[in-house]
């Protein structure tokens, strides 16, 4: 490398280049790893410093005041830069405020953030920090402009030496995608690809390579290559022909202080709530039927179900099927529990040889069809031109991911909202693969196939509920054959299954059967699967093959004038549908506004205008299905040297038949034939403007219980939050359990010493007139008496919001730091902040009230700012009410109580933790349920108190649990 480049970064009073202001710039020029020169300067701002970044930076006004202006500055930085290629993290905003404060640099800029996506696509977040992490460069400072600089110039050599590693193929195409997607790194990938030709790198792997382009003709480059050589399979996994059932005495020793759990789990504590649920599980597994078990917070819950099912799974040769909720927990479960499990495993096989067998268990992670890369799709792909930049982006991260993946996952690449569509066209469709005809299937290459002969070979298979249940409804043809199954985070089986079961309508969808079955191009020359069928048939030379082109082209002329109309006629539905939403809609606090079709809703005069448009859709589909099958049917009648080689167009026909069917009766169902057992409903969203027809069953615990439980021998449920006053009736009859042996068992955790529960009595209730500016003043003067350390769960974004805009200012002005999800960051960018600096307050939605873990005093103040029953108008809701007696006794209450319970959850993470959960809705205490949500919670010390009272009876009780933490730990012995 011989090119000088200058590390820019500056810090600045916000991130808002027309109101915020520069207050510290520093950068380094440097050539290969050489520094060159240094420069850095403080600049004094003319507003205050937000406490926000003096939180990030450190830095406040003292330092600040007497430094020179930016327009002291400017000139020495225009010098300093000259015209180097900039290089910077998101320079973007560095250069648009300096442009803001009139030095505007056009020098050729590098993005390490763009670069590390594309060449580290695995990465969970690409924070500077984060980056250099993964490349071994140790960050001593962060968020001061020399101290990120310095690691922005490591960084940015450590990404160019990865350039180094592709062959020169690869970086062609990258530099080709990157130019595309208009990113300026492409530059860097060319000076990287010179630097490599130069050198004639390539070799070997450019040797095998050219050997093999000659060999298979219309392989275009190296890594193609590579994915045509042949892989090993893993062997199935075979029943052993034992079924000795697991000894429960010899588990519960697994379990003690002195066991090989202990010995291999970090900070390993026995707990007998843990051993409960282990014997629990290993009786199920043992003597079949199904459990359900609430484990507290604290019990280990899953280390209580991996050990018995890896020594049934290995015992019996027989696949145990974990499923979970969230990816979270699937990553917990295979990249940290397994392994650690294995390890005590392998550590007692030393002295007892039996267990050499069980240490040697096989695992892995299953997923859906579309999370796959399909090989044939891609290189298909990669002999045209990427159309969009969204598209080049994409393609360039998968060029440089595609060497380094094993599995071929997207979940390696964090796709963005768009990219994710773009992925969709490159991932298996369902139906669009004839795996025989495939020539990475037959190489045991392709990533999906792969991934299902390893769940085929493996004794843990984990899945997520939305693959299970998919599953379920395909008969099994996913997932390996199994008998048993654990449901963990199983209190969200329902919701999952409502909506595995349901389907959503769009009109894009609908829109699409009509395009990709027939067009025209630019050109005006036919195309879409029927276009591309005639023109293969008449290339075929058979007379028949011919013959059928013949037939079909005339058959397409005719069908032109149905396809033009379907589309228009999609359209006028859609618009109808979205004037009818407009109609009806109500703000329910959520991104969607969402109409329950309901009987009088139907009876709208507006509805029949409504039906009739779908009538007109449904009349052309009709028609454009006759000429599909029509054409299949002639197809089939072809002998095989007949057909047009590429068969993907037969397999696309056949998919458009199946997929255009369901549309169509998906239409005429939701629109003109609505089941008495389902629930329909219209979305519109009000920022796309995108209306969409939806379904959900009325009641899912039929169907799992019939073709889910029924086929397994042995089920396990689990969670933390399953019973309701210690009963776990409601959740029978939601999944259809009936006959379900159940457990409870309680968290370990001393809830009577570590938790106050609050709850200020003289508050308005919610919607009551008042309550929402009493809550915002309460939060004050709470908040500045417990500084922070605290989470504030909310059940609308809309009242987060307005607490959000009432709260901050008076809080930040004491120091106090103020978050809000969706307005300061995502959860988990908001929960690390909290962690980094306890004096913080975030305020969250939907998504903090479950798996947010925050162990230690940065989490001491739980505040629910209202009780969380579901909204009355939702139409899921709102129909499955319908179906009870007390619906809100019987079911509203019961919903509300799970939830609060997850998140009453977030507050004690550990044996040590201590802290206060303040409830801001006084019918906790006001009403009869109330008694219900208080008597489901675990047992804790209650205080009624006033709005007055409560920040000096919150701050009061932390701080003397705090003494009596300090006290009673070994460190404040010491002290
Ligand atoms: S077998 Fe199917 S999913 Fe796999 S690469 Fe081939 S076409 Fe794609």
């Amino acid at each position: 490398m011989s090119e000088i480049y200058v590390a820019l970064d500056l810090e600045a009073t916000g991130m808002d280049p027309e109101r915020d202001e520069i207050i510290e710039i520093a950068a380094i020029k440097f050539r290969d790893d050489r520094v060159l020169d240094r420069w850095e300067t403080l600049v004094r701002p003319r507003a205050t410093v937000p406490l926000s970044i003096t939180s990030l930076t450190g830095l406040t006004m003292r330092h600040l005041r007497q430094a020179p202006p930016f327009s002291a500055v400017a000139s020495r930085l225009r010098e300093f830069v000259r015209n180097h290629p900039i290089v910077g993290q998101s320079p973007e905003f560095d250069l648009q405020m300096l442009a803001a404060a009139g030095l505007a640099l056009q020098n050729p800029v590098y993005d390490t953030f763009q670069l590390a996506t594309i060449l580290l696509p695995d990465l969970p977040a690409y924070s500077l920090a984060s980056i250099a992490a993964r490349l071994g460069i140790s960050v001593n400072q962060q968020h001061r402009a020399m101290a990120d600089v310095e690691t922005t110039m490591a960084v940015f050599l450590g990404l160019r030496d990865l350039l180094l590693e592709y062959d020169p193929e690869t970086l062609r195409r990258l530099a080709d995608y990157a130019r595309t997607a208009g990113l300026p790194v492409a530059r860097l990938f060319d000076e990287v690809y010179r630097e490599l030709t130069g050198q004639g790198a390539g070799g070997l792997a450019d040797l095998l390579a050219e050997r093999l382009r000659a060999a298979l003709p219309g392989v275009s480059h190296a890594p193609e290559v590579v994915f045509l050589l042949q892989r090993d399979r893993p062997e199935r996994l075979e029943p052993t022909g034992r079924a000795r059932p697991i000894d429960l005495a010899r588990l519960r020793a697994w379990y003690g202080q002195d066991g090989p759990l202990a010995r291999s789990f970090p900070a390993y504590e026995a707990r007998s709530q843990q051993v409960q649920m282990a014997e629990a599980v290993a009786e199920t597994l043992n003597r079949g039927g199904q459990l359900l078990v609430e484990a507290g917070t604290g019990t280990g819950k899953s280390l209580a179900y991996l050990l018995p099912a890896v020594l049934h799974a290995v015992e019996r040769g027989e696949t145990v099927v974990i499923s979970t909720n969230t990816i979270a927990l699937q990553d917990q479960l295979f990249n940290k529990d397994l392994p650690l499990l294995r390890r005590a495993l392998e550590e007692a096989a030393r002295s007892d040889s039996e267990l050499a067998t069980a240490a040697a268990f096989r695992a892995t992670v299953l997923k859906g069809r579309n999370n796959y890369l399909c090989l044939r799709r891609w290189f298909l792909r990669q002999r045209e031109p990427a159309r969009s930049p969204a598209e080049a982006l994409l393609y360039a991260k998968i060029t440089a991911w595609l060497p380094q993946t094993n599995t071929g996952d997207r979940a390696e690449l964090h796709l963005s909202p768009d990219e994710q569509a773009v992925w969709a066209q490159l991932a298996e469709e369902e139906g669009a693969c004839v795996p025989g005809r495939c020539v990475f299937h037959r190489r045991n290459q392709c990533f999906l196939f792969r991934a299902r002969a390893e769940a085929e070979a493996a004794h843990i298979v984990i899945v997520n509920h939305a693959l299970l249940l998919s599953d379920m409804l395909a008969d099994n043809r996913v997932l390996p054959p199994y008998r048993h199954l654990i449901i963990d985070e199983a209190h969200n089986l329902e919701d999952e299954a409502t909506a595995q079961l349901g389907f959503r309508l769009t009109q894009e969808q609908v829109r699409d059967i009509f395009r990709r079955s027939l067009s025209l191009d630019s050109l005006g020359r036919f195309s879409g699967v029927l276009g591309e069928l005639w023109q293969a048939l008449a290339d075929v030379p058979a007379r028949r093959a011919r013959d059928l082109a013949q037939d079909l082209h005339a058959r397409i002329e005719g069908l032109l004038p149905t396809g033009e109309r379907g589309i228009q006629q999609v359209e006028r539905l859609f618009t109808q549908l979205g004037d009818f939403a407009q109609r009806y809609q109500v703000d329910q606090g959520s991104y969607e506004r969402q109409v329950r079709l309901t009987a009088a809703v139907r009876h709208d005069p507006a509805w029949d205008l409504v039906e009739e448009a779908a009538e007109n859709v449904a009349i052309e589909l009709r028609g454009l299905l006759g000429a599909l099958s029509w054409t299949l049917t002639r197809l089939g009648d072809l002998a095989g040297d007949e057909l047009p080689s590429q068969d993907d167009l037969v397999t696309e026909l056949d998919l458009l038949v199946r997929v255009g069917h369901e549309l169509h009766d998906r239409l005429v169902e939701t629109v003109a034939a609505p089941s008495p057992e389902r629930v329909y409903w219209l979305s519109l969203n009000p920022s796309t403007g995108q209306v969409a027809l939806n379904m959900a069953p009325l009641d899912v615990s039929g169907p799992l219980r019939e073709h889910l439980f029924s086929r397994c021998d042995s089920v396990v449920l689990t969670s933390a939050t399953l019973t309701i006053e210690g009963s776990f009736g409601y959740i029978r009859e939601r999944l259809g359990l009936p006959e379900a042996r159940e457990l409870l068992v309680p968290s370990p955790f001393d809830y009577a010493s570590s938790t106050l529960l609050c709850v200020a009595e003289d508050l308005p209730e919610p919607g009551e007139p008042g309550y929402q500016r009493q809550l915002n003043e309460v939060l004050v003067p709470l908040l500045r008496a417990t500084r922070g350390r605290a989470m504030v769960l909310f059940t609308s974004h809309s009242a987060l919001q307005s607490t959000y805009r009432a709260i901050k200012r008076p809080l930040e002005s004491a120091g106090i730091l103020v978050l809000g999800q969706r307005i300061d960051g995502s959860p988990r960018q908001l929960v690390e902040r909290l962690k980094s600096r306890p004096e913080t307050v975030v305020l969250g939605t939907n998504s903090v009230w479950e798996g947010v873990d925050i162990p230690g005093e940065a989490l001491s103040v739980l505040v629910i700012a209202k009780l969380p029953f579901s909204v009355p108008t939702d139409p899921v809701f709102a129909a499955r009410s319908e179906q009870f007696a007390d619906p809100f006794q019987e079911y509203a209450v019961p919903q509300a109580v799970l939830r609060l319970k997850q998140g009453f959850g977030r507050l004690i993470r550990s044996r040590t933790d201590y802290g206060v959960c303040v409830v801001l809705d006084r019918r906790i205490l006001s009403r009869r349920y109330g008694r219900t949500f208080l008597r489901s919670l675990p047992d804790c010390r209650l205080e009624v108190t006033t709005v007055a009272e409560l920040p000096s009876k919150a701050s009061e009780w932390l701080h003397r649990r705090q003494e009596t933490f300090l006290a009673t730990s070994p460190a404040g012995e010491e002290a």
